[in-house]
């Protein structure tokens, strides 16, 4: 079956940090002469699809917000759907607090006195943080996630903690795992880019430079997969992979190779 759409990971596969890797933009422009539609798919749970699309734009790769979808806007979502008018105690950065603010969420300081416990990557996590968060899940609040990305890798290419490691610290502490986690690989992720792309699975590639994130959600959704190695995911790796993608490509440049199989 003819690809008419395509999900493509931010980080590791468009760009690393604020630099665009090479190949990248000619890849989309690949994509576009193919007339397959683009949809830009982050686990970054600090920033907005319009923020996205105005840092993709900065770097030549033109992009509206309704090409975006990002782990903060599907957790807000989501939220949305399950959670409206709830009060949210976030352990999570200023980008996310912002973001469901204007969503309209009300942020509380008081985690006995919340709703909904949301965990995501923050660079201040502390020790009080997991006390707050035993204190949310004591007074009976639902317990979420942003997204699983245990590590992820800054501009130097070394990995630091992601808001992976945040969500397990917090598990640990309550002894109970989140009720959902946003981020790819898990299905409100996929969903919202096939919708946005207005395609079923079986027209649909999914490009990424991580195995239990990119590539995973494409294999559980019925999806070809396409693996990247400009990010965080080596062929050492790949090789001890339960995760086999359809299709590796040394980067995004390379996709009208997997266009013409
Ligand atoms: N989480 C954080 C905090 C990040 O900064 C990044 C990348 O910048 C990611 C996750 C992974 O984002 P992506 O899904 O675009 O690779
Ligand atoms: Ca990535």
């Amino acid at each position: 079956m003819a690809t008419r759409g395509v999900i493509i990971d931010l980080d590791g596969t468009v760009y690393r940090g604020n630099t665009r890797l090479a190949g990248a933009r000619e890849g989309i422009a690949t994509l576009h002469d193919s007339s397959c539609d683009v949809c830009f798919v982050s686990n970054n749970p600090a920033k907005s699809p319009t923020e996205f699309a105005a840092r993709l734009t900065e770097m030549d790769v033109p992009a509206d917000a309704e090409a975006v979808v990002s782990a903060a806007s599907v957790t807000a979502t989501t939220l949305e759907r399950t959670h409206s008018d709830a009060d949210l105690f976030v352990i999570g950065s200023p980008g996310l607090r912002s973001i469901l603010e204007n969503r309209d969420f009300a942020l509380t300081d008081d985690p006995a006195a919340c709703d909904v416990l949301v965990a995501s990557y923050d660079r201040g996590f502390e020790y009080d943080d997991m006390t707050d968060g035993l204190r949310a899940i004591e007074a009976g609040a639902a317990f979420v996630g942003t997204d699983p990305d245990r590590t992820i890798p800054t501009a130097d290419g070394r990995a630091v903690p992601g808001s992976g490691a945040i969500i397990n610290a917090i598990t640990g502490v309550v002894d109970r795992e989140p009720d959902w986690i946003a981020g790819k690989p898990a299905e409100r992720m996929a969903e919202t880019a096939l919708t946005r792309l207005d395609c079923a699975p079986e027209e649909c590639l999914v490009i990424g430079d991580r195995l239990d994130t990119d590539i995973a959600m494409g294999e559980r959704h019925g999806m070809t997969t396409v693996l990247v190695l400009t990010g965080v995911t080596d062929r050492a790796t790949l090789a001890t992979s339960d995760i086999e993608p359809d299709h590796v490509i040394d980067g995004l440049g390379d996709i009208g190779v997997v266009l013409d199989t």
